[in-house]
C-alpha cells in the first residue's frame, strides 16, 4: 500500500493515544492482588500517599493508623492468623523507623509480614547529599528481617514483590523488608508489558517432611517415656494442623502444656491440659515433645531448677527450623519438617497398640491440676470496689466462656501474667498477646487486625502502661468501626500505682495520672466509653460492648495496691541494693 508520511505519523500518534500504560503504583497493587493479599496496614504519606488511595480504590482494604508501630504490629499478627504476609506501607525514614520495631518483632515471632517502605532517591542519598527524608533504608532493615529487597525499575515490582512472599511466608516465618524510592510509583511502562511481569507464586509455602528416620526416633522416645509431656508453642498454632494435633494428643493420651498463644489449640479445660501444673510437669517429665515451641527465656533455656535434675529429661523438638535444635541443650530426637507434615507422620505411628502414659504419672497431673483450680477459684469472685486483678478477670474469664469465638488481645506485666493462667481459651489462635520478646505496644495493632483479618468481636485486655504505647488507635477503631472491646486495668500506674520521688519533687517513675478516665479518650471518637468499678459492672459493660460490636473502652478500676514489680518476670528486674533513699 502506498501511504504517506504524514498519514504513518497520523496513525503512529493515534497508537500511541491507544496504548494502554501502567505505572509502579499499579503495578505494586496488581502484584499484591494477584498474590491474594487483599489488606493493606499502614500510614499514608510521601511518597506512597497515592499507593494507599490507588489500593483503596481498586478494592483492597486500606487501614490507615495514627503510627507505624501499631500498623505493622497489625500486619504482622494478621500474617500470623492467615499464613499470608501482613503487609504495613510507610513513608520513608522515620515512618520507616517506626514500622522496623514491628518488623523486627514479626522476625523474631516467626510471623510473616512485609514491610513496604517508601525512600528517597538513591542518587542523592548513596552521595548523602541531604535528601527529604535521606536513609539507606534496606542496610538498616536487613540484619533485622529474613530478607530484604530494593526496587528500582517497574518491570521489576512483580518479581520482587513475588520473592518478598515466599521470603516472609517459606521455612521458618518472619518479616521481609521492600524497599521502593519515590520515582519507582510513577515510572510508566506498557500495561501489557506489565501484566506481564507479574507472578503469582505457586506454593509459597512448601510442605516440608520429615526424615522417616527421625519420625521413628521420636517415636521410640515418647514409647519408652514413663512420664512425657508434649508443650504447644505458637509454632503449633501457626501451622494450622489443629485436627492432627488434637489426634496427636488424645490418641497418645500425654499431657500437655500449652505456651500462651497456643492456648486453645485444644480447649484450656481439656483433661489432659496441664496447664496449671506447669511446674510440676516441666520439673517431673522424662521426655518432652516440642511442638513449634522454642527452648528460649520463656521456658528457662530447658534447663535449671524448673526443668528438676539435670540429666533428668530427654528432649524431641519438631520445628521447621534446623538450627533450632540444640540452641540451648541436646535435642535427642530432632524432626525437622512442617508441623502439619510431622504430626501427620507420627500419627501414623500411633496405632491401636500404643500404650498411654502410666496412670500414676496423668493422675498425679490430673489432682494438681485440680487442686490448683480449686485454689484460684475463691479468689476470682467477690464483687468488691476496687476491684483486683482476680475479681476482673473472673469476671472476663466468664465471658469467654460462653463467647469462645471472640479474639482475645492481652499485653501488660501484671494484667498478662495473670490473664494468661486465669482466661481459658477454647478455640485455635484466638489468644494474641506479647509474644517472644514480651514487649509492651502490640496491643491495638493486634485487636485492629484480629477484627479485620476474623469479623469476630474482639476483647483487648490491657494494662494501663501497656496500654499507653498504641492508645491513639483508638480513634483508628471508632473510624474503621471496629467490633473491639478495650478493658484498661487501670491501676494508676506500671507494675502498680504506689511510687513516689524520695525527693519529693516529681511524681514516682513509675506512676500515672491518679484516677485516670481512660474510657473518657473513646468519647472523643464517639466510641462507647465505661467507667467500671465493680466486676458486675465490668460484666455488663463487656457483654453490651460484645453483643453490639460499637468500638468500646472500659476503665476498669484497679486496686494500685495490687500488682507486683515485673508482674512474674521480675527476676529478670535488677534492683540496686545501695543508695536508695527511703
Ligand atoms: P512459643 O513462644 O509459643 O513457645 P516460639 O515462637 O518460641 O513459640 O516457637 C515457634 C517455633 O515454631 C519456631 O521455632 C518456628 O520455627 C516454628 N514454626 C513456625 N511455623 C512452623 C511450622 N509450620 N512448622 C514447624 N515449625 C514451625
Ligand atoms: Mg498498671
Amino acid at each position: 500500500m502506498n501511504v504517506t508520511g504524514s498519514v504513518l505519523e497520523g496513525n503512529k500518534a493515534e497508537a500511541d493515544a491507544q496504548q494502554e500504560l501502567t505505572d509502579g503504583f499499579h503495578l505494586v497493587i496488581d502484584a499484591l492482588k494477584l498474590n491474594d493479599i487483599t489488606t493493606i496496614y499502614g500510614v499514608p504519606g510521601i511518597p506512597i500517599t497515592d499507593l494507599g488511595r490507588l489500593a483503596q480504590a481498586e478494592g483492597m482494604r486500606v487501614i490507615s493508623f495514627r503510627h507505624e508501630q501499631n500498623a505493622g504490629n497489625a500486619a504482622a499478627l494478621a500474617g500470623y492468623l492467615t499464613q499470608k504476609p501482613g503487609v504495613c506501607l510507610t513513608v520513608s525514614a522515620p515512618g520507616f523507623l517506626n514500622g522496623l520495631t514491628a518488623l523486627a518483632n514479626a522476625t523474631t515471632n516467626c510471623f510473616p509480614m512485609i514491610l513496604i517502605s517508601g525512600s528517597s532517591e538513591r542518587e542523592i542519598v548513596d552521595l548523602q547529599q541531604g535528601d527529604y527524608e535521606e536513609m539507606d533504608q534496606l542496610a538498616i532493615a536487613k540484619p533485622l528481617c529474613k530478607a530484604a529487597y530494593r526496587v528500582l525499575h517497574a518491570e521489576d515490582i512483580g518479581i520482587a514483590v513475588a520473592r518478598a512472599i515466599r521470603a516472609a511466608v517459606s521455612g521458618r516465618p518472619g518479616g521481609v523488608y521492600l524497599d521502593l524510592p519515590a520515582k519507582l510509583f510513577s515510572q510508566v511502562i506498557d500495561a501489557a508489558e506489565g501484566q506481564a511481569s507479574l507472578v503469582k507464586v505457586i506454593d509459597p509455602a512448601p510442605k516440608q517432611l520429615p526424615a522417616p528416620d527421625a519420625i521413628t526416633r521420636a517415636l521410640d522416645l515418647l514409647k519408652g517415656a514413663e512420664k512425657p509431656l508434649i508443650i504447644l508453642g505458637k509454632g503449633a498454632a501457626y501451622a494450622q494442623a489443629d485436627d492432627d494435633i488434637r489426634a496427636l494428643i488424645e490418641k497418645t493420651g500425654i499431657p500437655y502444656l500449652p505456651m500462651s498463644m497456643a492456648k486453645g489449640l485444644l480447649p484450656d479445660d481439656h483433661p489432659q491440659s496441664a496447664g496449671a501444673a506447669r511446674s510440676l510437669v516441666l520439673k517431673e517429665a522424662d521426655v518432652v515433645l516440642l511442638l513449634g515451641a522454642r527452648l528460649n527465656w520463656l521456658l528457662s533455656h530447658g534447663k535449671g531448677k524448673q526443668w528438676g535434675a539435670p540429666g533428668s529429661k530427654k528432649f524431641i523438638q519438631v520445628d521447621i527450623e534446623p538450627r533450632e535444635m540444640d540452641s540451648n541443650i541436646e535435642i535427642a530426637a530432632p524432626v525437622v519438617g512442617d508441623i502439619g507434615s510431622v504430626v501427620a507422620e507420627m500419627l501414623k505411628g500411633v496405632g491401636p497398640d500404643w500404650t498411654p502414659p502410666p496412670a500414676t504419672w496423668t493422675g498425679a497431673i490430673r489432682e494438681k491440676v485440680e487442686t490448683n483450680i480449686a485454689k484460684m477459684a475463691p479468689k476470682l469472685v467477690g464483687n468488691t470496689a476496687p476491684m483486683n486483678f482476680h475479681t476482673a478477670l473472673g469476671a472476663l474469664k466468664q465471658i469467654i466462656k460462653e463467647r469462645p469465638e471472640a479474639m482475645l488481645v492481652n499485653e501488660g506485666a501484671n494484667t498478662l501474667d495473670f490473664a494468661r493462667s486465669i482466661i481459658d481459651m477454647y478455640r485455635p489462635r484466638k489468644r494474641l498477646d506479647v509474644g517472644t520478646w514480651g514487649v509492651m505496644g502490640i496491643g491495638m495493632g493486634a485487636a485492629i487486625a484480629a477484627a479485620v483479618e476474623t469479623g469476630k468481636p474482639v476483647l483487648a485486655v490491657e494494662g494501663d502502661s501497656a496500654f499507653g504505647f498504641s492508645g491513639m488507635e483508638v480513634e483508628t477503631i471508632c473510624r474503621y468501626q471496629l467490633p473491639v472491646c478495650i478493658v484498661i486495668f487501670n491501676n494508676n500506674g506500671i507494675y502498680r500505682g504506689t511510687d513516689t520521688d524520695p525527693t519529693g519533687r516529681d511524681p514516682g517513675t513509675t506512676v500515672f495520672v491518679k484516677g485516670a478516665r481512660y474510657d473518657k479518650m473513646m468519647e472523643a471518637f464517639d466510641g462507647v466509653g465505661v467507667n467500671a468499678t465493680t466486676p458486675d459492672e465490668l460484666t455488663r459493660a463487656v457483654n453490651a460492648a460484645m453483643d453490639s460490636g460499637k468500638p468500646t473502652l472500659i476503665n476498669a478500676v484497679i486496686d494500685e495496691q495490687a500488682g507486683t514489680e515485673s508482674g512474674r518476670i521480675g527476676n529478670l528486674n535488677p534492683q540496686s541494693t545501695i543508695g536508695k533513699k527511703a
